[in-house]
């Protein structure tokens, strides 16, 4: 575990972003508590090692999404949405989130009323600006603005670019995604790329992968390469391995895998990855790897069925976990190891008691603070076949 650093000052937003939900303990009391939170979901199946804490938690998030909105007085507003609420808390900074994300937020809500631009209201859907997301490559430094809008139409928006480049010359793309939906969705499937090349590129342990704006890609960088050390290390991975990576998104963990393995198949549910993994993959200059778009699930029962041979399976599912169809398949499959990734431990819980059951036994379990000053706990745990 890393030395406890030094407080921050409380955020003066606490008590209404409700984003940082543990913000009241100190960060080596987080740390414990997450600790503890495992080893009583898990602890049964193996001993728990200590949670990989961060050195300085604080301005760790690449990727920050601003709301949109109009206060009763008529001000331009941006920031999160009040927990369980439609409200918008107006945020300027935050202390987990990039600072160079959130200047350019703030410099987008005071361009917009000098072009007559309105934020979207989701009650009387009028309006139009409805979200900005921007990400940023930390080891490449490469910045992307996706501008959410509720309808196709948005008549300056080559002079808005231009404004917006002259502030933030260090902007590398800016997206605008159409999003007319009334949903919770943040992103719309269309778009329409106003500058640069529509993607940025980033690098995690010494692979580089392009990131495109509706693709999944992990938050916290610094804190994901020691999650993909720990998650390949437990996979002990070896040149005769043909390697399973499921819930792919962009590919990282199998193109990291891939020059240590014979063969990689990843599989992802969202195109858009797919597209950027299938790039990624050549990027890096790898032939031993390919990507099928599908449900996980549905991808393995065919496998199974079909009495194909996986030596290893790496597994990152959303916080749903996965499902009855992949892990029966998965059984019957009886790759000789499995790493289990999760961004939520309680459904890991879930999906442990079947493949324990199914001959199975667990041999490491390994958190890894992603999240710090949130309740989200990532827990990577390693299964080998029972002899
Ligand atoms: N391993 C990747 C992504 C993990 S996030 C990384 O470390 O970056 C989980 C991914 O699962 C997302 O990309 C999401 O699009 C994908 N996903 C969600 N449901 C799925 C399903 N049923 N089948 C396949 N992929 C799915």
């Amino acid at each position: 575990m890393s030395d406890t650093p030094r407080t921050l000052p409380r955020c003066p937003l606490s008590r209404k972003c409700g984003g940082c939900q543990l913000q009241n303990m100190d960060y080596a009391r987080q740390l414990k508590y997450k600790q503890e939170t495992v080893v009583s979901l898990l602890g049964k199946y193996h001993r728990v090692a200590p949670i990989l804490g961060m050195e300085r938690p604080y301005y760790y998030r690449n990727k920050v999404q601003a709301a949109f909105g109009l206060t009763r007085s008529g001000e331009v507003i941006s920031g999160v949405y009040q927990s369980s609420s439609h409200r918008i808390v107006k945020v300027d900074s935050c202390q987990i989130e990039d600072q160079a994300a959130d200047r350019i937020v703030v410099t987008i809500r005071k361009l917009l009323p000098s072009f007559r631009i309105l934020p979207y209201n989701e009650d009387s859907h009028r309006g139009f600006l409805r979200h900005v997301l921007v990400r940023r490559g930390f080891q490449s430094g490469q910045i992307m603005v996706v501008l959410v809008g509720a309808n196709p139409i948005f008549p300056i928006k080559k002079k808005f670019t231009a404004e917006l480049l002259r502030r933030h010359p260090e902007i590398t793309t800016v997206v605008f995604n159409i999003n007319p939906h009334h949903t919770s969705m943040l992103l719309g499937e269309r778009e329409e790329v106003l500058f640069g090349r529509g993607y940025i590129e980033d690098t995690l342990c010494g692979c580089t992968f392009r990131i495109s704006a509706r693709s999944f890609y992990q938050i916290n960088p610094t804190q994901t390469e020691r999650l993909y050390r720990t998650a390949l290390d437990m996979a002990k991975i070896t040149e005769t391995d043909t390697v399973l990576d499921a819930y792919c998104g962009v590919g990282t963990i199998g193109i990291v895998a891939a020059g240590r393995a014979k063969q990689v198949v990843g599989v992802e549910l969202n195109g858009d990855a797919v597209r950027d993994a299938r790039v990624n993959a050549r990027r890096n200059g790898l032939e031993n790897i390919a990507f099928v778009q599908g449900d996980a699930g549905e991808y393995m029962v065919e496998l199974a069925g079909s009495g194909g041979k996986i030596d290893v399976v790496v597994m990152d599912p959303p916080r749903a976990g996965s499902d009855m169809p992949f892990l029966q398949s998965l059984l019957t499959l009886a790759p000789s190891r499995v790493v289990y990734i999760s961004c939520n431990p309680e459904t890991q819980a879930r999906d442990l008691r079947v493949l324990t059951q199914g001959g199975y036994r667990v041999t490491g379990i390994q958190p890894v603070d992603m999240f710090p000053h949130t309740q989200h706990i990532e827990c990577v745990v390693c299964l080998e076949k029972r002899a």
